[in-house]
């Protein structure tokens, strides 16, 4: 039970207006997106793909692994170390840092979250990164970030909290002072101001390898040309599950990504 029966005040997810540059438009007014990952590839690649696809001007992948593209639009910052990732992290440029996808749960791992906690952007934390804060506490997070948990990082993050789905959403909103999307068939996107939104419009054909890396890269670009996290969030949700439509059935993560720009076409 989402619980949206229970709580009048919450709405359903509408379709976004989504904007296009503008004629003063350049790759950084767009919004530098900066993806730190570990030493696996795949998860932070397909990140960075999702955010350059949804818009966002320019991405670099901070990360340690040995991949090496063709030629790309993603620029890859080879980072082995904390310190290396803290001095990539200081382009004042930077709109958006996205942790997670990829990252690793080592110690390694820990002092590159450490460093993209106290580095300042504005945040998206996902997937290993969440792992990694389940068991440091959430009094190491910075407020205002974007938190996208699929269920067992929710529970991991935030215990097991009572209420419908739309309850334990706000309530985690409210505890770590993050916009909360709680991912999911249903994902219900949440707020500290107690804003709420529940999209039920996605497909079960997401329950794939990859689709949650997909979201949190959406959720990057659009974080990086928008004030407010709520918001982002919810467009980024609604664009992903539009990509999901479109791509029909049977689809892989890196399907959704090439829909992304006829879903932001549509709601220009
Ligand atoms: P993750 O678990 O991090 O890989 O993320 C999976 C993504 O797919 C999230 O955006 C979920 O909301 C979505 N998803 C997974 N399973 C389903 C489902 N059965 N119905 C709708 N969306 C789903
Ligand atoms: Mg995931």
């Amino acid at each position: 039970d989402i619980g949206i029966a229970a709580n009048s005040s919450i709405c359903r997810l509408a379709p976004p207006s989504v904007y296009a540059p503008g004629t003063e438009a350049h790759k950084y007014s767009r919004g530098l997106v900066a993806v730190v990952g570990g030493e696996m590839a795949g998860a932070s690649l397909l990140a960075s793909h999702a955010a350059a696809r949804s818009g966002a001007g320019m991405v670099r992948r901070i990360a340690a692994d040995a991949y090496i593209g063709g030629p790309d639009a993603i620029v890859t910052d080879f980072a082995k170390t904390a310190t290396e990732v803290e001095h990539s992290l200081q382009d004042k440029r930077l709109a958006v840092v996205l942790v997670g996808p990829g990252l690793g749960r080592n110690k390694d791992a820990q002092a590159r979250l450490d460093v993209v906690l106290k580095s300042g952007h504005p945040l998206v934390l996902d997937a290993d990164a969440l792992n990694i804060l389940g068991e440091i506490g959430i009094a190491h997070l910075p407020q205002q970030a974007i938190l996208t948990p699929h269920e067992a990082e929710f529970t991991r993050l935030f215990g097991q909290l009572p209420g419908s789905k739309i309850d334990r959403a706000l309530d985690a909103a409210r505890r770590s002072r993050c916009v909360v999307v709680y991912k999911g068939a249903g994902t219900v996107i949440a707020a500290p101001d107690g804003r709420a939104a529940v999209a039920s419009h996605g497909s079960s054909w997401l329950s794939t390898a990859g689709t949650g890396d997909v979201l949190a890269g959406i959720v990057a670009s659009r974080l990086a040309v928008m004030r407010d996290g709520f918001q982002a969030a919810c467009e980024a949700v609604w664009l992903h599950g539009e990509a999901a439509r479109r791509a029909g059935a049977a689809f892989i993560a890196d399907d959704l990504i090439e829909r992304l720009p006829e879903a932001i076409a549509s709601r220009l």
